[in-house]
């Protein structure tokens, strides 16, 4: 118990703070007490830290969220580890979209969850198929009659903190062998459980060729089973049964889904497409929350070596695509942690939240990013993580992953 109501255990002076969901964007102090947020003014009167620290130069964010990462390492084999994708690369909360799922979430949590310093969520997978280490060759993952919707339930009310959403694959190659049984029963299990689904979009498992469902009319009739508060995974994908496929419009089935409320989550992984970005931002068409979907090889195991994208990275791609800075932060802290419904925890800089904050250098200069077809982009600046704070405990990132924002010639390698 802290008695001295001036004392503080971190002080961060001076750093330029962006905190969207207080509408700050202002030079502030910090101050931090037992792993919460107990002071934000533009001069904190007089006091006593333990530690403070110059962020002069630098911008001060509520901690990075990343809604989309696979990190469970040594079980599927593009499992990445927890800290590496999180505090290591500037974010303080990642989620991992689908790697475990009714049996293998009790691992899960035991052996990730529970011994990460980053705050790991989960939206677990629908069916059993997660059981074994994803296979990208197979199929199974969504079959139907591998979803027990009473265990699923039973798990999330088990899991309140942890399990905070359902990860559904609606590509062309589930579609074509299970058509919209999978989409039904994710809306079952999200209607029973109350949380809210994220649906992966694109050619991902081999595709039963006679029953490939239409390109240009699958995520529209996906969506029509997805309600307010569900995800929509990867929105500027470059495949063609992906949101925009090969449209050059915004379809107006797609503004009708924003309308009633279903979030776009960019999903960066391998099929972004600065070209459909550039298209749909230049539409008015921005996505909710950014995400990486930052995984490991899917054919060797854990191996990361042709990772070339990042939470950071991607940010800065999106602002040099036309992203205002304001808005790229706000879909990495206050949008995803409302899909979280956690708000009043993270995303947030406010007074007694928790103390998960990101600091980043915003480093200007021409910068060249790559996209997964080729396209290039200058980028005339890029956010480097500097340091983060988790729970109140400032560490310094080593950014290991972090190769697209530390070497410039960063080879593009398709899977
Ligand atoms: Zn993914």
């Amino acid at each position: 118990m802290n008695t001295n109501l001036n004392g503080y255990d971190l002080v961060i002076k001076d750093g330029w703070v962006i905190d969207p969901s207080q509408s700050l964007n202002r030079p502030l102090d910090i101050a931090i007490r037992e792993g919460k947020i107990a002071a934000i003014g533009d001069k904190l009167p007089l006091y006593e830290a333990k530690q403070t620290i110059s962020a002069a130069n630098y911008l001060v964010c509520p901690g990075f969220i990343d809604l989309h990462t696979h990190v469970y390492e040594w079980v599927t084999i593009s499992g990445l580890n927890a800290d590496d994708v999180g505090i290591n690369s500037g974010v303080t909360t990642v989620v991992d979209q689908g790697s475990s799922g009714r049996f293998t979430f009790p691992g899960f949590k035991s052996d990730i969850v529970d011994i990460a310093k980053t705050d790991v969520r989960s939206f677990l997978l629908l069916n059993e198929g997660a059981n074994g280490p994803l296979d990208i060759t197979g199929s199974g993952f969504e079959n139907p009659e591998k979803v027990d919707i009473e265990a699923l339930v039973e798990l999330a009310a088990q899991h309140p903190q942890t399990l905070r959403g359902f990860k559904v694959f609606a590509d062309s190659g589930s579609i074509s062998r299970w058509d919209m049984g999978v989409m039904e029963l994710a809306r079952k299990v999200s209607n029973r459980t109350g949380l809210p689904l994220y649906v992966h979009t694109g050619e991902l498992f081999p595709v039963v060729e006679v029953n490939r469902p239409q390109p240009q009319t699958l995520v529209e009739t996906v969506v029509s089973y997805m309600k307010a508060g569900d995800t929509v995974g990867h929105c500027y994908s470059c495949q063609s049964d992906g949101v925009m496929g090969s449209r050059t419009q915004v379809p107006q089935w797609l503004r009708a889904a924003i309308e009633r409320g279903i979030l776009l989550d960019l999903g960066h992984g391998l099929k972004f497409s600065f070209d459909i970005a550039q298209r749909m931002i230049e539409q008015g068409v921005l996505p909710h929350t950014i995400s990486s979907d930052v995984h490991g090889n899917f054919v060797v195991v854990h191996d990361d070596s042709h990772l070339g994208y990042s939470l950071c990275g991607a940010i800065s791609k999106l602002m040099a695509l036309g992203l205002d800075l304001t808005t790229a932060i706000a879909s990495v802290t206050i949008n995803p942690a409302r899909v979280l419904k956690a708000e009043a925890e993270i995303g947030t800089l406010k007074i007694g939240s928790r103390a998960d904050i990101t600091i980043v250098e915003l480093v200007e200069g021409d910068w060249l990013f790559s996209d997964s077809l080729g396209q290039k982009v200058i980028a005339k600046q890029r956010l480097v993580p500097v340091w983060v704070v988790r729970s109140g405990e400032l560490i310094q990132p080593h950014r290991r992953l972090l190769r697209d924002l530390q070497h410039n010639t960063f080879p593009v390698v398709s899977v």
